[in-house]
């Protein structure tokens, strides 16, 4: 939990009316009696969040990563950036896992180090207003 975690910057906009609709994206949690909604989406909102904590040399190499595959992929496909790095100042544990090791078993701790930065995930999901609404965004009724 850094300074970073504790913010949140969702923000939203109603989707154009008079397309296709779309379903409401809320991310079914399995773990929950909620069914997948089959609602109708009518807001995109986005939500801007913490993600991981990282030291210095793994800020470099997850900020290389996306400079050289992924990020290339993001850009063309129109998104400014997936992800930022922000300095933080509060304690916080390094939660990098190496991409070749997140699939073994048993599982490989992740680095644990001191971190300094967060990483900043953008989210982004058509929702419908009840969902829209759980997420934090305060859609007009
Ligand atoms: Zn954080
Ligand atoms: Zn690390
Ligand atoms: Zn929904």
């Amino acid at each position: 939990m850094c300074e970073q975690c504790k913010i949140t910057r969702i923000s939203g906009e109603p989707l154009p009316a008079g397309e296709d609709p779309i379903p409401c994206e809320y991310p079914a949690e399995p773990d929950e009696d909620e069914e997948e909604c089959l609602e109708e989406a009518r807001y995109l909102v986005s939500d801007y969040s913490c993600q991981d904590h990282l030291c210095e040399e793994h800020m470099r190499e997850k900020s290389d990563q996306l400079e050289s595959g992924l990020g290339d992929f993001l850009r063309s496909a129109g998104f400014q950036a997936a992800s930022d790095f922000a300095p933080i100042q509060e304690t916080a544990e390094c939660d990098y896992v190496a991409p070749e090791a997140m699939l073994t078993v048993p599982a490989v701790p992740p680095c644990g180090k001191a971190a300094n930065y967060a990483e900043l995930i953008l989210e982004r999901l058509a929702l419908c207003p009840r969902h829209a609404k759980a997420w934090g965004y305060a859609c007009e009724p």
